[in-house]
């Protein structure tokens, strides 16, 4: 039995839907599956029908922009309460910024004279949670760029003309809110981070596992960050990180995490949840 815990719809940059996804999911023969959108998890609601109706677990969660030391950094935050009012609050904030990011990016392009309207770039993204891939997507459908690793070597990527930063919450107070909102903290592809260093800060602040087996981490780097995770106590998942094809082909379910991780998930969010309801009491060392 296999998961996979990293996935984006249309809720923001993926291009599949919930349905189209969990459809894929059970063709594929997966126990379970996260939804993780970037700041959002709007998703959720109907990704979970479409699961029930695969015959799938589903597991509720999104992927956060985060920051520490100046290191841009993903926080994927599994089995939040999805109505949790602290968590939508700062998801509609994340949101927002998302959206005039486009307005910033489009005026930039512009002053390069590409005549791209934000209205476009929004029109395709369609959801509350746009991204650089919708920029990248409408500079290819416009005629602007032959492909989305020109638009985003030439414009988006960090540093170039076109790129605008993001806001971006702490580390540290993401973690918090990924916790009161009920769920589990998890360092997403750190790999990509090559920041090993920041890892023992994030594990004070409550950083619950890592995000070990991802599509760019090789089996070198799996098996550094498995060892890791262990060495520090922490959770160990893992994900497709599957935004739609990938080479002609559905990115999802190709990075295979053992079943027995994602109960592993649940194990220790059982435990939370019981330590919480213990009386103060209880807790206290007799001596
Ligand atoms: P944003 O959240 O708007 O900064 O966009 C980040 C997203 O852009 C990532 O989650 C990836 O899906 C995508 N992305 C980042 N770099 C590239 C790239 N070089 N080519 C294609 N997609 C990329
Ligand atoms: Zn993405
Ligand atoms: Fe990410
Ligand atoms: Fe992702």
């Amino acid at each position: 039995m296999f998961a996979d815990l990293h996935l984006h719809t249309n809720f923001s940059d993926g291009t599949y839907t919930p349905e189209e996804l969990a459809g894929r999911a059970g063709e594929l023969g997966l126990a379970a599956i996260a939804l993780t959108d970037h700041d959002t998890v709007e998703g959720c609601a109907r990704m979970s029908a479409a699961c029930a109706h695969a015959g799938l677990e589903f597991i509720p969660a999104s992927e956060l922009t985060a920051e520490v030391d100046g290191n841009e950094l993903h926080l994927l935050a599994y089995f939040v309460d999805t109505r949790n009012p602290r968590l939508l609050a700062q998801m509609g904030r994340f949101q927002r910024v998302r959206q005039s990011r486009i307005q910033e990016m489009v005026a930039r392009l512009n002053q390069l004279d590409i005549p791209l309207q934000a209205d476009a770039v929004l029109a395709i993204a369609n959801c509350r949670s746009p991204g650089r891939p919708h920029v990248a997507r409408a500079l290819v459908m416009g005629g602007f760029c032959s492909s989305m690793d020109e638009a985003f070597e030439r414009f988006l990527k960090k540093n170039r003309p076109a790129w605008v930063p993001k806001f971006k919450i702490s580390a540290i107070e993401a973690i918090e809110l990924i916790h009161q909102a009920g769920g589990l903290a998890v360092m997403a592809h750190p790999a990509l981070n090559r920041a090993d260093e920041i890892i023992a800060g994030l594990v004070r602040a409550g950083l619950d596992g890592l995000e070990c087996f991802h599509t760019k981490h090789t089996p070198t780097t799996s098996e550094h960050y498995v060892g890791l995770a262990k060495e520090l106590g922490l959770l160990i998942t893992g994900g497709s990180d599957c935004h739609g094809l990938n080479k002609g082909k559905p990115l999802i379910g190709t990075v295979k995490l053992p079943y027995e991780y994602v109960e592993q998930l649940k194990g220790a969010l059982a435990r939370r949840k019981s330590n919480d309801r213990a009386p103060r009491s209880a807790l206290r060392t007799s001596s």
